[in-house]
């Protein structure tokens, strides 16, 4: 697409996609079609095959012999760096295109979308720096007779299976880190949401990767799914998605090959509010970081935990907040808050919705839908009067609906923080950093920010404590993690024979 109205409306007809394997696109030919509807617009979007197991094998012998070759492994970090360079140039210059599908395909607002497209540019950026920097260790201390080194090696081909909350910026937190590692890669976006992964293949064809260093295959993740995880020649997984799902994708592992694993799972993030934290602030931050996405974020904020002193007033203001954030249109600029992705996690969140006063919550504001004619919407929900063992206390629902629940203490604080099976993200807002700096090292979560929320940059690395995963994406962390150890013992000198 070359031009983009600055009044947005969606296409008249469906943009169609082959898939991408062996740096080429592979038409759809006789493959049976999805057809995706815009969550917000009720319109057929885009259009991908659905690619059979038998295009998964040869998707995955293309990355098998692009590795093992070492086309691309083999290459100097320079020349690894030089490619992700220009992937975040192109990824600029088509930013608006890639940000149009995002929004058509997932619901979320065009200049969310935008933002985060801009990010992704960002991330390929500064991946190409960990291309040329990462390195091992070496042991001079082995004595005169021994010298030792350790070096990383990339791991081989990945599978990379994202979803559909986040469809390029998920992409993107491990694509740019997977390639400056000098791994291959085989993508399963969701299917819902598959258009901009396979515009990502495209752009790193035209920035000059090696062919078949990265493919993407379409289609369902019952099918084409399980078949990527349970693959014999795949080397390592990395899974963004439900906890129900991670758990598939171990046994599968333990089932196959034993591939190494990445897993970025499910979570129920505290948001800790003292009394004495700047109020006005925390109750934005806490409004953004529930409605952010419409709430569909790994790491939104679902469990408010405020000092009782101020619950009531706080729960006012955050009131206040959803009171005014702007739901609509995606394609809007205004808009804050777009529709919920698909119907089926529609209808889980208006359950919840249901569960939470069938179990006695207080609804605050909020539990409806937005009819808007079509599309999907729900409006920012607040519950108060809620216990610690209600369903919406302790399942990720992932959509707009915030909990609170008050506190006396900091040790209390604490100990319903951490009464979850997850560990993902936590934030704490407070002046006293006595308070932040203990709430910060006793809750477990991977990701934690104080007096903010959902900040974040691609030099932090991202992952979960207990069932929110395993591992980390993003800064050097995350291309360590495709990277294997070896270690190297070098003789010097004479042998000190065995058998004399
Ligand atoms: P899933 O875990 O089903 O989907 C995530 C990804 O896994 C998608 O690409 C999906 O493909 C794929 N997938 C599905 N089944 C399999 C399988 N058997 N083998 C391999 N891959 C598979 O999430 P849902 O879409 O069902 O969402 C359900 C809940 O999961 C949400 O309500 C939310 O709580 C949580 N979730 C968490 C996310 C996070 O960022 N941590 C992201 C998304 C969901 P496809 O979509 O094509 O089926």
């Amino acid at each position: 697409m070359d031009q983009i109205s600055t009044r947005l409306s969606p296409p008249e007809a469906p943009r169609e996609f082959g898939f991408f394997m062996n740096g080429a696109w592979v038409p759809a030919g006789d493959r049976e079609l999805f057809d995706r509807q815009s969550p917000a617009h009720g319109v057929p979007v885009t259009r991908v095959p659905k690619c059979t197991v038998e295009d998964l094998d040869a998707a995955v012998d293309a990355a098998r012999r692009a590795f093992d070759d070492r086309r691309w492994s083999g290459l100097n970090g320079q020349a690894r760096a030089a490619v992700l360079l220009r992937t975040g140039a192109l990824i600029r210059e088509r930013a608006d295109e890639i940000a149009y599908f995002e929004t058509l395909e997932n619901g979320k607002p065009i200049s969310q979308a935008r933002a985060e497209v801009l990010g992704c540019a960002d991330m390929f950026e500064y991946a190409s720096g960990l291309a040329r920097s990462l390195h091992g260790d070496s042991f001079n201390n082995l004595g005169d007779g021994l010298f030792g080194l350790v070096t990383r090696e990339p791991v081989g081909v990945v599978g990379l299976i994202t979803p559909w909350n986040f469809p390029f910026l998920i992409l993107c937190e491990r694509v740019p880190y997977i390639l400056a590692s000098g791994c291959t890669i085989v993508a399963k976006p969701s299917e819902v949401t598959s258009a901009t992964t396979l515009i990502l293949a495209e752009i790193l064809s035209d920035a000059g990767l090696p062919d078949g260093c990265m493919n993407v295959v379409t289609g369902a993740g019952s099918s084409i799914g399980q078949a990527l995880i349970e693959h014999p020649r795949v080397d390592m997984l990395s899974f963004t998605g439900s906890t129900a799902v991670g758990r598939r994708v171990v046994e599968a592992a333990g089932k196959s090959n034993f591939k190494k694993l990445g897993l970025e799972l499910g979570g129920k993030n505290p948001q800790i509010v003292f009394a004495d934290a700047d109020l006005e602030d925390a109750a934005d931050g806490v409004a953004f970081g529930i409605g952010f996405n419409t709430g569909q974020c790994c790491v939104s904020g679902s469990r408010l935990i405020v000092e009782r002193s101020v619950a009531d007033d706080f729960a006012r203001m955050v009131q206040a907040k959803f009171d005014k954030v702007r739901v609509g249109d995606p394609l809007d600029e205004a808009t804050q808050i777009g529709a919920i992705t698909t119907e089926a996690q529609n209808a889980t969140i208006m359950s919840y919705i249901e569960r939470g006063q069938a179990e006695g919550a207080r609804l605050i504001c909020g539990g409806a839908q937005l009819d808007m004619g079509r599309g999907q919407f729900i409006v920012p929900t607040l519950f108060g009067d809620v216990t610690r063992d209600m369903s919406i206390a302790r399942e990720e629902i992932f959509g707009p609906v915030l909990t609170i629940m008050p506190f006396d203490t900091i040790e209390e604080a604490i100990e319903i923080a951490n009464d979850t099976d997850y560990g993902l993200a936590a934030s704490v807002w407070t002046k006293n950093i006595d308070k932040a700096l203990t709430v910060t090292r006793q809750v477990q979560a991977g990701r934690f920010w104080v007096n903010t929320t959902l900040a974040g940059g691609p030099e932090l690395p991202l992952g979960g404590f207990r069932q929110s995963g395993w591992g980390r994406e993003a800064g050097i962390y995350g291309v360590e993690e495709y990277t294997q150890v070896k270690s190297v013992h070098i003789e010097i000198g004479k042998r000190d024979h065995w058998v004399k």
